[in-house]
Parts: C-alpha cells; structure tokens; sequence
C-alpha cells in the first residue's frame, strides 16, 4: 500500500465493569484488543464479525466518540489524540461516520433541508443562498429529488432516510467514512442500491470508507481488503477476492459458509459454528478462538497466535492468526 490515509495501530479499547453499591472495579471489557490495519485514499477495508466481536467499538475509536485505552490512530500521518483543537475541526470535516439506523440518526423534528445545511452552518460555510445549493446539490448526488428538501425524515422510507444520512455525511467532502452497518436495518433488495451509491460516490469523490458489517457477503460486494475480527482481535486480513477464495482461518471459513444461510430464514453463523461468542470480560486462554474451534490443539489454548503472513505468501497482504494456519492451507 503506497499512500496510506489511515492508519490504525495496536487499538485497544477497554471498559472498566463496576458493580455493587460502591461501585468497586470489577473488571475490563476488551472491546478492542490490539487491532492493526491501514487504509488508502479511494478504497474501502471491510470490518466483519459477529456481533460483539469490538468492530464497531474499533470504528467509533477512530473518530475518538470513545476514548483508546491504548494505540494510535493516525490520519494523514498525525496522530489524532496529539492534534490540536483546530486541527482535530478539519478532521472532523475530513472523517464522517454512517450509523446502522437511519432513523435514530436523523432528527425527526427537523426538514431534510435543515438536516443537511446543518454542516455548513457549523463550519461557518456559505450564506444561506450557498447552503439551499448545496443541499440541492447534495439530494441530486444520493438520487432524491430536490423536493425532499421541504419534507421530514419520517416520510421518507428507510432506503431514502439511509441516502439522507449519507449526502449529510458527504456535504463537507470528506476523504473517508466510516460505514457502521449501514444496510443491515435495510430489506435485502434496497441493500443493493446503497451498496452501489456508495460505490458511485467513492469514484466520484475519490472517498475511502471502513466498511463495518456482520455480513460478509455484504463486505465482500464493496470492499478491496477485508479484516475478520473475532472478540476484541484480528483473526484474518486479506485483498478481498483472496479472502474470499482461499479463506485460512477456521472462523473465517465458518463465516464463509455461513453466507448461503446467514438471509433470512437463515440459520446464521452460530448454527454453523456451534456455541456462543465468549465474553470479552474474560476472553479464553491462547487463541480466543480455540473453546469454539474444531481444530484446536493444546499450544492453541496456551499460547496466543500472531497475525502474520502466511507462509510462501509472504508480501500477498494475507495475514492469519492461527497456529494451524499453513497446516489447514495445504487441506
Ligand atoms: Fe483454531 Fe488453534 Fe487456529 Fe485458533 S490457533 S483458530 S484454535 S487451530
């Protein structure tokens, strides 16, 4: 990877758990465990796992809406908890986030119009002229018409609610969003048009995006490298039609299998795993992977594996936590 616009690395995100009267200390969520990843201008890295396994923690760890316990998140080479107030406002125009709901995001109370001027006007931005333009301009870019303007989200279906949610996200064209599950609340058949506005406004716009989603047809469709997370860490990470192909890690081939069943009416990628994700407050011994696991051995319970290349393919960008790794390749 040449030029890289984010860089994440050793992200660890941790919650303290309090319980009783005095709210005495009991413990830490590893939400985020010491994650690695790195992206480019234009392109999209695919964040997938089952629910729970710290993606979405890791996404709004980037943008600081939580605070790293530990790692560095660095955009454009600065690293952001070190930059200053007016540096960290043109950050916040230069990196946007996407919820999973588009309802929740939008406020209700509000016409489209204003939602969507509401961006300039706190970058101090444009007259009010300026402002009707770009939302003119911004509605016509997600495909709705510039009537929308006058009417609130409720009227809207969710699929148009999502393109309101993503020109706002677009208005200060920004270099990169991060993408939170941002079809999973949508029927299957308005998945698709999302998925392919973000993709016409990513080669418009030169925009890259962190894809988070559980589903990993999903990420598969719209991203150029995708990253498996499994409880707080990186199991997998791979060009995307690689991943795909020649999956290496037990989980990640569970995933993989789980996509023909995971629609609806599907069983889901517990049926196909067995068990349930453990918890993050005492995450397994070794590889956390190893209770659920049909290949575990012992070293797999006591010590924990590296994500590394993947021996013969080194430089490829597949890189697998797993001891086992090069063994299961060959079968
Ligand atoms: Fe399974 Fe062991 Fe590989 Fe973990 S390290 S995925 S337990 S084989």
């Amino acid at each position: 990877m040449s030029e890289v616009l984010l860089e994440v690395e050793g992200l660890k995100v941790h919650f303290p758990v309090r319980a009783g009267v005095l709210r005495r200390l009991k413990g830490y969520v590893h939400a985020v465990d010491g994650i690695s990843f790195r992206v480019a201008p234009g392109t999209t890295l695919g964040l997938v796992g089952e629910s729970g396994c710290g993606k979405t923690t890791a996404g709004r760890a980037v943008l600081r809406l939580y605070q790293p316990t530990a790692g560095k998140v660095l955009f454009r080479g600065r690293d952001l908890a070190s930059v200053g107030k007016t540096h960290l406002r043109q950050v916040r125009r230069d990196l946007q986030m996407i919820f999973q709901d588009p309802f929740e995001s939008l406020n209700s109370r509000h016409t489209v119009g204003t939602i969507l001027e509401e961006p300039f006007i706190v970058h101090g931005m444009g007259d009010r002229a300026f402002r009707r333009q770009k939302v003119r301009q911004l509605l016509e870019m997600v495909g709705l018409p510039a009537s929308a303007a006058d009417r609130f989200p409720h009227e809207f279906s969710g699929g148009q609610r999502q393109r309101i949610v993503i020109a706002r996200s677009i208005a200060l064209e920004p270099k990169l969003i991060i993408c939170d599950e941002p079809v999973s609340a949508l029927d299957v058949s308005i998945q698709s048009q999302i998925l392919n506005l973000l993709l016409d406004l990513q080669q418009n716009m030169g925009l890259a995006y962190v894809f988070i989603s559980h589903d990993l047809a999903v990420v598969k469709f719209i991203s150029d490298y995708i990253a498996v997370m499994y409880l707080g860490k990186i199991v997998e990470q791979a060009p995307a039609g690689q991943l795909y192909q020649s999956p290496r890690h037990p989980y990640t081939r569970a995933l993989i299998a789980a996509i023909p069943v995971a629609r609806p009416g599907g069983r889901g990628i517990r049926a196909v795993l067995g068990g349930e994700v453990p918890s993050p407050i005492n995450p397994p011994s070794g590889c956390r992977f190893h209770p659920r696991c049909q290949y575990a051995r012992d070293v797999c319970r006591h010590r924990e594996p590296v994500l590394a290349d993947l021996a013969g393919a080194e430089g490829s960008g597949h890189l697998v936590a797993c001891h086992r790794a090069d063994e299961l390749s060959r079968n």
